[in-house]
C-alpha cells in the first residue's frame, strides 16, 4: 500500500541515490566523464544528470574542467572531475608515542600532514587529546587556507572502543574516556562530526582502500602495542561488539613475560616496538606463533604487516615463515603470503581521514543539507 506522504521521503531518497551514483561514476572514471558519458553509465537521462551535476558543482564536490580544444567539427564537452578544493577529511591518530593529524581532500591526496613525537602517556587522556586537538586544528587552519572545508574529524586510538567511549586503551592507562567530547573541547575543533575507531582497523581501511590492498586480509599495525584488523572479501570484520583484532594479547608463551593487559606472555610483550628491538628472531618467532593460529582459525591468505614493523619487515620475514610453514595446516596447500604495508607508519591516519571522505562520498546529499 502506498500513501500520499511517502511520496516526498521516496522523491528525496532517490535523489540521494542518484547524487552518490553520479558521484562516484565521476570518482571512478578514468577519464574526466562529459555529462553525457555520465548520463550513458548511470542510465540516468541527460536532464536528470545535468540537474544532479549542477548540484554537486554547487556544493563545491564536482567541478566542471575545461573542454580540450576543438579539433573537428561540433563543440568538445567539458569533462567533470572531483574538485580538490571541496570537502576534505581530518585524520587524527594518538598512539604511545606519537601524535599525528593529517588531511585529505575528495580525490584522496594528502594536504596536509602533522607529526609530534612524545610519550603520551604522562599528560593523561585530557592532556594528550587536548594536545592531539591543537594538532588538528593546525591541519586545519592550513588546510582552509588552501580552499578546503573540513568535513568531519575520525580519530584512531590503540583501544578497544563502544562509539565515542575509549573503553580500555592498555598503553595508554585510559579507561572509560570520551574521546569525541575531549577532542570537541578544543574551540577550533568543536564545530565538527567526531567518529572514533581502533587504529588497526583504522589502518587496515587505509591498505584496502587508498593503497588498493587484495579483498581478504589480515593487517597487523606494530607500535608499542600490537593490534589487527581483520578484511574478508573488502570488508572490515569488527567482531559482535567491535573489539575483535586484539592479537597483541594472543598468547605465544604462557608462563611468558606479564604483560600490562594482566596475562603472561602475550604476543606484544615478544613483538611490540620495545622488544622488537631488542631481539627481532624473538620477535619474529613469537609473530609466526600468534599468526599460525589466526590463520588456522580465519582462513585468511594474506598477512599485511605494518606501522613499526614494516622498517624491519626483511629482517622478521624467514622468521615468521618459518613458523607459519610449521603451523598451519593448510601451508604445503597454499602457502600464506606475507607481506609489508604500503602506507607504513601513517596508515591509521590516513584510513582516519579517509574515512570522513568516504562518508561524504557515500552520501553526497548530506554533505549539501550541510552546506546549503
Ligand atoms: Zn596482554
Amino acid at each position: 500500500m502506498t500513501t500520499r506522504s511517502s511520496a516526498p521521503v521516496r522523491q528525496s531518497s532517490v535523489r540521494a541515490h542518484n547524487l552518490a551514483l553520479v558521484l562516484n561514476t565521476v570518482a571512478n572514471s578514468a577519464d574526466p566523464p562529459s555529462r553525457a558519458a555520465v548520463s550513458a553509465a548511470t542510465g540516468l537521462t541527460r536532464a536528470t544528470v545535468s540537474a544532479l551535476v549542477d548540484d554537486l558543482i554547487a556544493g563545491g564536490l564536482v567541478t566542471e574542467l575545461d573542454p580540450p580544444p576543438r579539433t573537428g567539427a561540433g563543440r568538445p564537452a567539458a569533462g567533470l572531475a572531483l574538485t580538490a578544493a571541496g570537502p576534505a577529511g581530518l585524520g587524527l591518530e594518538i598512539n604511545v608515542d606519537y601524535l599525528a593529524a593529517c588531511v585529505v581532500d575528495l580525490t584522496g591526496a594528502v594536504r596536509q600532514r602533522f607529526t609530534e613525537h612524545a610519550d603520551q602517556r604522562p599528560a593523561g587522556a585530557a592532556g594528550a587529546l587536548a594536545a592531539l586537538g591543537r594538532l588538528g586544528a593546525r591541519a586545519r587552519l592550513a588546510a582552509e587556507a588552501d580552499g578546503l572545508v573540513i568535513a568531519g574529524v575520525a580519530l584512531a586510538v590503540p583501544g578497544l572502543v563502544s562509539g565515542d567511549l575509549v573503553r580500555v586503551a592498555p598503553n595508554l592507562g585510559w579507561q572509560n574516556t570520551d574521546a569525541a567530547a575531549l577532542l570537541r573541547g578544543v574551540p577550533e575543533l568543536a564545530d565538527l562530526p567526531v567518529a572514533v575507531d581502533n587504529e588497526a582497523n583504522l589502518a587496515a581501511l587505509g591498505e584496502l582502500r587508498v593503497a588498493g590492498a587484495n579483498p581478504d586480509f589480515l593487517y597487523v599495525s606494530g607500535e608499542i602495542g600490537i593490534g589487527a584488523g581483520v578484511v574478508i572479501d573488502g570488508e572490515l570484520y569488527r567482531g559482535v561488539r567491535g573489539w575483535s583484532g586484539e592479537i597483541g594479547h594472543v598468547t605465544v608463551y604462557p608462563d611468558g613475560r606479564p604483560c600490562r593487559c594482566g596475562a603472561n606472555g602475550c604476543l606484544e610483550q615478544y613483538a611490540g616496538q620495545e622488544a622488537l628491538a631488542a631481539d627481532e628472531p624473538l620477535a619474529a618467532a613469537a609473530l609466526g606463533i600468534a599468526l599460525s593460529a589466526v590463520v588456522n582459525l580465519l582462513d585468511v591468505p594474506v598477512i599485511v604487516l605494518g606501522g613499526a614493523f614494516v622498517p624491519h619487515f626483511e629482517r622478521l620475514r624467514d622468521g615468521i615463515e618459518a613458523e607459519l610453514r610449521r603451523r598451519v595446516l593448510t601451508a604445503g596447500l597454499a602457502p600464506v603470503t606475507l607481506r609489508a604495508a604500503s602506507l607504513g607508519a601513517e596508515a591509521a591516519v590516513r584510513g582516519a581521514a579517509d574515512a570522513v571522505i568516504r562518508e561524504v562520498r557515500e552520501d553526497p546529499a548530506g554533505w549539501l543539507r550541510r552546506t546549503s
